[in-house]
């Protein structure tokens, strides 16, 4: 059921115009092209979540890259925050292999379905909050076919807004009101037996990665509080 709904909703996903400037976009960086990447034949549609369609941990990020999953067509692949998230995920044991290169690398994520707040890349990685809106409903879906959610984890405080709200529309009660977005920050959202437990963390990108704000220890200790909410 999971992965029918879930294929419906990529399909969807890559057909989407909603956001008509966003499309444009997409499509001029994808002729355009990054001098390094010009032989190479540019993805250039909304990007779906990927993964595995019985997952219990969720990971929610902000949007494609111009010239990394816009050109790859898979999430977090093709740039420097997937070179960081993918080898932590592998060393937590939610993925195959450490290292990503295109759409048909390999890749399996066990128990763990990667999505975005956005599904087209936007100007200097700035969505607007009209181009959040129109992309929302698809998350909520999303959240919805995961029949076996358990852990949600938010990347970055857009991403992680955008997962919380998810969570409510897909009918969860949660209380942000002594909440803050930090790195490690947890949230409890319950539906009546069901419990999912929100953790928010610093996003994986070259800004954070590369001022150490977000280091390997600190990335890895989310996936091991992920396992160990798996484990109870
Ligand atoms: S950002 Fe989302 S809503 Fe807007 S065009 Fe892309 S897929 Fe559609």
């Amino acid at each position: 059921m999971s992965a029918k709904t879930l294929d419906a909703i990529h399909s969807e996903v890559i057909a989407c115009t909603k956001c008509r400037e966003l499309r444009r976009y997409c499509a001029q960086v994808a002729t355009e092209k990054k001098r390094a990447y010009r032989g190479l034949t540019y993805w250039g549609k909304p990007v779906p979540g990927f993964g595995d369609p019985n997952a219990r941990v969720l990971l929610v990020g902000l949007a494609p890259g111009a010239h990394g999953s816009n050109r790859t067509g898979r999430p977090f692949t093709g740039d420097a925050s997937g070179d960081f998230l993918y080898p932590a995920l592998h060393r937590a044991g939610f993925a195959n292999q450490a290292t990503v290169s295109h759409a048909d690398d390999g890749l399996q994520l066990h128990d763990t379905y990667i999505t975005a707040a956005l599904r087209c890349a936007p100007p200097q990685n700035k969505p607007t909050p009209s181009q959040l809106r129109k992309c929302f409903p698809y998350l909520v879906r999303e959240v919805e076919a995961l029949g076996r959610l358990r852990v949600v984890i938010g990347l970055g405080a857009i991403g992680t807004r955008a997962a919380i709200e998810a969570l409510q529309a897909a009918g969860y009660s949660l209380s942000t009101k002594r909440w803050r977005f930090g790195h490690g920050a947890e949230l409890t959202a319950t539906k009546g037996k069901r419990v999912v437990t929100l953790i928010s963390s610093f996003h994986p990108s070259r800004q954070n990665t590369n001022t150490g704000k977000l280091t390997r220890a600190m990335f890895d200790a989310i996936f091991t509080r992920a396992g160990e909410l798996l484990a109870v």
